[in-house]
């Protein structure tokens, strides 16, 4: 049995807090990091206990594409391993069938080595380049706007009325 960590691991909570930067209306559902005291009885083996690991929603409609993400993290050398729609993978044994009672639907985990705890560098890198690819796009395709020609304000020149 794995001791019940306080706190998740700074590394764990990243991934949560990065997600949310990239796609800020994701859906947060299924988002997890300890886990509930019935869910310690239930699992007492699971890295959730430890604080190392962590589930993110999958919420493709709002920019975080587990599917995707699945793929990528595969190269991300934090993972010990990962697991979502019915399929665990990991670097040592690759992609097997998950025969879990979860079969991780609506969230992808993601268990991170120890040594990674408290690794923090971003975890999705492809999205941001692509945003910012895009954003350098935007800028570059609108035209500048031309500094406001200063307008010498005239001054008010009082007009007598004319008395009646
Ligand atoms: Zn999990």
């Amino acid at each position: 049995m794995k001791p019940l960590a306080k706190v998740a691991s700074p590394a764990a909570i990243a991934v949560l807090r990065q997600a949310t930067a990239i796609a800020p209306l994701r859906k947060k559902a299924s988002d997890g990091l300890l886990p509930s005291t019935a869910h310690f009885r239930q699992n007492p083996n699971s890295d959730h206990n430890t604080g190392l690991a962590v589930d993110l929603t999958h919420d493709p409609e709002h920019g975080i594409d587990c599917k995707e993400i699945y793929k990528n993290l595969q190269g991300d050398n934090r993972v010990d391993y990962l697991i979502f729609r019915g399929k665990i993978w990991s670097k040592r044994r690759g992609e097997r069938k998950y025969t879990g009672k979860n079969p991780h639907d609506k969230h992808l985990h993601i268990s991170i080595k120890p040594e990674h705890a408290s690794n923090t560098r971003p975890w999705f890198p492809w999205i941001n380049e692509a945003k910012l690819a895009g954003r350098v796009v935007a800028e570059l395709s609108t035209p500048r706007r031309k500094k406001p020609a200063k307008v010498e304000a005239k001054p008010v020149r009082k007009t007598k009325k004319k008395g009646k």
